[in-house]
């Protein structure tokens, strides 16, 4: 099955996560509109994963074309150190707003969500050595968690089911333990939950006073099998590693911006960091940006007559203008359309007719929905990246006009929030059909 609609350039172009050899060639898309995607043929595609996870009010959202069009007018990029601007105080101000309390207070900006955890444990490192404690350099982190791709984020992320492999040797060593994984009526959550607790105090009791700072992605683990975790579980990893003065980093790269139903994870566990990563969907999913904010707190360690306790760190678009005001305009929308609201109703068809095809005797297993992400896997088997069903699947739902990427038996369902009721359930039928189709 090739899709490639006639690319002549395609030879120059090697694509992020494809084996060019087996992969379909891409399909070659022409415009987007709220959920839609529209290739070159005028074939529409509905994308209900938020084409990796960035996409918010929807594609081409006016207001924020709106807002690109008129910051590149004005002023498309200063560099960042000895310069500022509106469109980054604002956000960086807005920011901090909307995070729950006032803990998180100082924003560092960059460009994409790895370099953004890499800056994350960066800090965490260097705010031990600053502060005298040089041995505190060791992390945690949690099983099928992943970070993204650079170095320092594939080490805390080398169980998340990715071939890293060939990297092997480059990673340094990190401390893993289980994420307490749940799903709908899930009978035996306590006692999971308790034995990864035990895990994390073992390990913290170990090694606790050699630990810079833990990182977990809150309530929903994305890439590495939607493994989705209770409110309780996480305040009390915070607690136990606040009682140690273990740095608390969370990633919410993937559930930051109103994903799980609150507009970031941690307000929804009522659990707060000490570091916070935000990617993805930050500009709306129109440009790349992301922001690394920390507490006061640790901020101070890096204030010192010394050039060298400042963090020497950054990219070359850090605070870029444009993206800036995407994300600005993106926050705005927030309020203007009832955006929280339109999640509740997006959870609720989700819960529905994921009770629908969850039925006995169903390849549906472990269901679980939270605010506008759905997900289950297809039999019992643990989910595994290369399974060929996904694959398979992937081509399936494309032929049906779905935009759906399974990470191999796990399937999850993401879209933007202006996907409509009529929309969403033509998704589920459409799964369906092609769930009770063979496979
Ligand atoms: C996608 C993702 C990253 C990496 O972000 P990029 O912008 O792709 O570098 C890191 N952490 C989580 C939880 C993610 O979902």
């Amino acid at each position: 099955m090739n899709h490639n609609n006639n690319i002549a350039e395609i030879e120059h172009i090697w694509h992020p996560y494809t084996q060019a050899k087996t992969s379909p060639g891409p399909i070659k898309v022409e415009r987007a509109t709220g959920c839609k995607i529209i290739d070159v043929d005028g074939k529409e595609y509905l994308d209900m994963i938020s084409s990796w996870w960035v996409n918010l009010h929807g594609h081409s959202h006016p207001k924020i074309t709106e807002a690109i069009i008129a910051q590149t007018k004005k002023l498309a990029h200063v560099m960042f150190a000895s310069f500022t601007h509106e469109p980054a105080l604002t956000l960086a101000r807005k920011l901090c707003e909307i995070l729950p309390g006032n803990k998180l207070s100082k924003v560092f900006f960059s460009d994409n969500g790895t370099f953004a955890v890499e800056t994350a444990l960066k800090i965490a490192l260097q705010y031990w050595y600053n502060k005298g404690q040089k041995n505190r350099t060791r992390f945690i982190a949690f099983q099928n968690g992943y970070h993204g791709d650079g170095f320092g984020a594939m080490s805390v992320g080398k169980t998340c089911g990715f071939n890293y492999v060939p990297f092997e040797n480059h990673l340094f060593k990190v401390d893993f333990v289980p994420y307490a994984s749940t799903w709908i009526d899930d009978a035996d959550i306590e006692k999971r939950e308790k034995i990864a607790l035990e895990a994390l105090k073992l390990q913290i009791k170990e090694n606790g006073s050699n630990t810079a700072a833990l990182i977990i992605e809150p309530l929903i683990q994305g890439s590495g099998g939607f493994h989705f975790c209770r409110p309780e579980f996480l305040r009390e990893v915070v607690r136990l590693c606040n009682e140690s003065s273990i740095l608390v980093i969370f990633d919410e790269i993937m559930t930051g911006f109103g994903r799980t139903g609150k507009m970031f994870a941690c307000e929804k566990a009522g659990a707060m960091p000490d570091i916070i990563c935000l990617a993805k969907a930050m500009s709306g999913g129109f440009l790349p940006l992301s922001a690394t904010i920390t507490s006061e707190e640790i901020h101070e360690l890096f204030v010192a007559d010394d050039i060298y306790k400042a963090l020497i760190h950054g990219t070359t678009y850090s605070g870029n203008p444009i993206a800036c005001a995407a994300a600005n305009a993106s926050i705005e929308v927030f309020s203007e359309e009832n955006t929280l609201e339109k999640i509740s109703a997006i959870e609720e068809i989700h819960l529905a007719r994921i009770a629908d095809i969850t039925q006995e005797g169903s390849v549906i297993k472990r269901p679980r929905v939270m605010g506008s992400v759905a997900a289950f896997n297809l039999f019992d088997s643990n989910s595994n990246y290369s399974a060929k069903v996904g694959q398979v699947l992937r081509q399936k739902f494309l032929d049906h006009g779905l935009l759906i990427r399974p990470f191999g038996n796990v399937i999850h369902l993401m879209p933007p929030y202006c996907i409509t009721a009529a929309q969403l359930n033509y998704a589920y039928d459409k799964i369906a059909e092609v769930l009770n189709s063979q496979i």
